[in-house]
């Protein structure tokens, strides 16, 4: 393993030669000292950006961004409509779901909410 540059608040200093190192280059894996051509990972510059960044938020945020979009996904579930008198209220539409049982010679049960009321009612197959 090369040693590492050393690090002095957001600055990174060839190991070697103590020359300052410039600022990796977009897409660019190593930043090359300019005096002795120790090649430093840019990884390294990137863990200094995180924790000197003036807008800390910028990095939680996308985090917080994500969780959003997930939750979305999962209530984005949506079941299908059936005709289906709701024995509570009368309404005439109502949400169909089936569940199958454990065994097969059990068959499945369908769940019904109520459109309206969202009463809910099973019928056994
Ligand atoms: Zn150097
Ligand atoms: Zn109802």
């Amino acid at each position: 393993m090369p040693a590492l540059a050393h690090k002095i608040g957001s600055l990174l200093f060839c190991p070697n030669c103590g020359t300052l190192l410039s600022l990796p280059k977009d897409g660019e894996p190593m930043v090359t000292c300019e005096r002795c051509n120790h090649e430093e990972p840019a990884t390294s510059y990137e863990n200094i950006e995180i924790t000197t960044r003036s807008h800390p938020e910028a990095f939680p945020s996308a985090l917080r961004q994500k969780r959003k979009t997930q939750t979305k996904i999962h209530q984005g579930k949506v079941l299908p409509k059936v005709s289906e008198k709701c024995p509570a209220c009368g309404h005439l539409e109502a949400f169909y779901e089936e569940k199958q049982m454990r065994s097969a010679d059990e068959g499945s049960t369908i769940l019904y909410t109520c459109v309206s009321c969202k009463h809910g009612w099973r019928i056994n197959n």
